[in-house]
């Protein structure tokens, strides 16, 4: 971490949380974050689209919320889906887009997250733009190959430092309990920041915020956001109980 970007720790709870476990969660962070309230990091909560109206409830702007997912388009016919517009109506401020899952389970391409990244930003929202490399592209020597890829397909026209946060999160470490090294992952969040250098110029690339995520623990985190060119977190697992997450966050502390 440097000083002159402020940390995101932003946990997303996947498809977890019954409205007890929503509540508890919720209340469990704000409780914390109301006794630090200077705290020197953003801590931003993700909820599934069923749990983010009450949970916003609880937050009352304490703490930042988020969609997991949101569609390309404004409205209309796409059964199932949630649009930027409705996240920002519920409460959110933040959109998560191009998750592994979600490339995965649905098939999403690069061409798709952009076009829900663009989406995200006409609505006003914040977004966070995942990307990472498989363990066979990193076994082939391919991740920062894969990762520029994904930047240059996914990152959208009009990202800026103010609007857009980019998470390294290499597909092996995700849900796995395997954690980039220290080495690794500075190393690819260099390589991002440089892409980000030649793409929105060197004021840009150096607030814009990038975060790690995979299997982020309370034990492994504070190497990791020690690093020069980690900005924070996207946690999943880690992000489910109160006790750990905020653990984590604790090391934002200097
Ligand atoms: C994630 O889902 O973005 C993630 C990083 O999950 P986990 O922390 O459980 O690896």
């Amino acid at each position: 971490m440097t000083h002159s970007r402020r940390p995101l720790i932003a946990g997303n709870w996947k498809m977890n949380g019954l409205t007890d476990e929503a509540m508890d969660l919720a209340t469990g962070l704000v409780t914390r974050m109301t006794k630090m309230p200077n705290a020197p990091f953003d801590m931003l909560l993700c909820p599934p689209f069923t749990a983010i109206r009450m949970v916003a409830e609880v937050l009352a702007g304490r703490l930042m919320i988020g969609g997991q997912d949101c569609h390309a388009a404004e409205k209309g016919a796409h059964t199932g889906d949630v649009s930027a517009a409705m996240l920002a109506d519920a409460g959110c401020t933040f959109v998560i887009v191009g998750h592994s899952e979600r490339r995965t389970d649905h098939g999403e391409t690069n061409a798709v997250v952009r076009n829900k990244a663009k989406a995200a930003l006409a609505a006003g929202l914040h977004v966070i733009i995942c990307i990472g490399e498989t363990e066979a592209k990193r076994d082939a020597g391919a991740t920062m190959d894969v990762v520029r890829s994904q930047l240059s397909g996914s990152v959208p026209g009009g990202a800026n430092s103010d609007n857009t946060v980019i998470a390294y999160e290499p597909v092996w470490a995700i849900g796995t309990g395997r954690v980039a090294t220290p080495a690794q992952a500075q190393e690819v969040h260099a390589e991002i920041r440089t892409w980000l250098a030649v793409r929105l110029g060197d004021e840009q690339a150096s607030q814009i915020r990038v975060l790690y995520g995979g299997s982020m623990k309370p034990d492994n985190a504070a190497e990791l956001l020690a690093l020069m060119d980690v900005d924070g977190g996207l946690i999943g697992g880690a992000s489910l109980m109160a006790e750990d997450f905020w653990a984590i966050a604790q090391n934002c502390i200097s």
